[in-house]
């Protein structure tokens, strides 16, 4: 009988709740208004030409790497982020090699390390979900190949400083060191540009987020050039399909308008957080799109009373260290406000039972 490997047999699937999405989509961290119009007028414009040819990366991937800053062969244009993280454990990960990571945090690293048959350390964050320097570095052995940090973190929006994960990469030579950067724009600090750049380190960034494009599919997986060779090695060469190479450079020209939501988002944030605090709901502080609130035990009826009113948000109450946490999408302005009003109904309405501050 046909059985899939060990290693996957073992794998517990990440199935993301995206059945019957209706409403104000606050739950994936999304944009809640989409791309540019630039975007979607290139999109519209597409011919059976266009979508009969096989995908050819390497033209974007320059326009990409100059918008970066850097050389084109440091740059990997990537099926999301997921893929890059799926590309690195591919490259670097043999059966019984160990992979770290700080938890909570996103999912698929420690599936896709996992499926390659690695070990997956998982560390507990420190107080208030800080980064767990001293704990991380206490892990790492000669087989440690491969640790990755989502910088500024999901679902807990901290961030740590470009210092400290340089040290972590310096430290590890062995290890492929990913710093996922899936937030970076709402966050505004970056690995990107460090020099010297650690040969070891990979820097990975989407489109799904502050550009509104997470159907379509496009992330970057930048390193050392090198190394970037090896990665490119188990890479599909049309990994990134015709659309989504198509409509890049028209995202990436229109800076404007990434910048005019991101500032949206930051500001939202700002009015949440305290909104947050008016209303003694206990949530920590958050460098991303999203906020992560603790709720206590009424965690489910929260969602539920949420979902009642046409808002998605996200349980997170069986991440490691989130008991009771349901994390909020900051979105437009308009989005904001409407979770801002709908988060007053409700404590008005649960009160008690929501885990409210004294
Ligand atoms: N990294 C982090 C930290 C994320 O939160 C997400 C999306 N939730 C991703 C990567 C996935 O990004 P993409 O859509 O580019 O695959």
């Amino acid at each position: 009988m046909l059985e899939a490997r060990t290693a996957v047999r073992n794998l517990h699937g990440y199935r993301p709740p995206l059945a019957g999405r209706q409403g104000l989509r606050l739950d994936f961290n999304e944009s809640t208004i989409g791309c540019s119009p630039r975007v979607l007028a290139k999109l519209r414009g597409l011919d059976a030409e266009s979508l009969a040819r096989y995908p050819e990366r390497e033209p974007v991937e320059g326009e990409v790497a100059e918008f970066l800053g850097l050389e084109a062969p440091q740059v990997l244009l990537t099926n999301g982020v997921d893929e890059a993280i799926h590309l690195l454990c591919s490259t670097y990960l043999e059966p019984g090699d160990e992979a770290i990571i700080a938890v909570p945090t996103f999912a698929m690293y420690a599936i896709f390390a996992q499926a390659e048959g690695a070990r997956v350390l998982q560390v507990p964050s420190g107080e208030n979900f800080g980064f767990p320097l001293g704990d991380l570095l206490g892990r790492i052995s000669a087989r440690t190949r491969f640790i990755a940090v989502a910088n500024p973190n999901n679902p807990t929006g901290a961030a740590v400083a470009c210092e400290v994960l340089l040290q972590v990469a310096r430290t590890t030579p062995q290890a492929a060191v990913l710093v996922d950067e899936a937030y970076f724009e709402f966050h505004g600090e970056t690995i990107l540009n460090s020099t010297p750049w650690p040969a070891n380190l990979f820097v990975a960034r989407t489109f799904s987020k502050a550009y509104g494009l997470a159907g379509l599919r496009i992330g970057i997986l930048a390193g050392d050039s090198g190394q970037m060779a090896m990665v490119r090695r188990v890479a599909s060469p049309y990994n990134v399909n015709a659309v989504a190479l198509a409509v890049l450079p028209q995202a990436l020209r229109d800076q404007e308008y990434v910048r005019n939501y991101v500032a949206e988002v930051q500001h939202g944030r700002e009015l949440l957080e305290q909104e947050l605090r008016t209303l003694g709901l206990h949530y920590w502080p958050s460098r991303g799109n999203f906020v992560l609130v603790g709720i206590g035990s009424a965690h489910t009826k929260f969602i539920q009373a949420l979902r009642a009113r046409g808002i998605l948000v996200r349980d997170r109450n069986s991440d490691p260290g989130c008991e009771g946490c349901v994390r909020l999408t900051v979105g437009s302005d308009e989005h904001t406000r409407t979770l801002i009003d709908a988060l007053r109904d409700l404590v008005a309405q649960l009160g008690a039972e929501l885990e409210v501050q004294a």
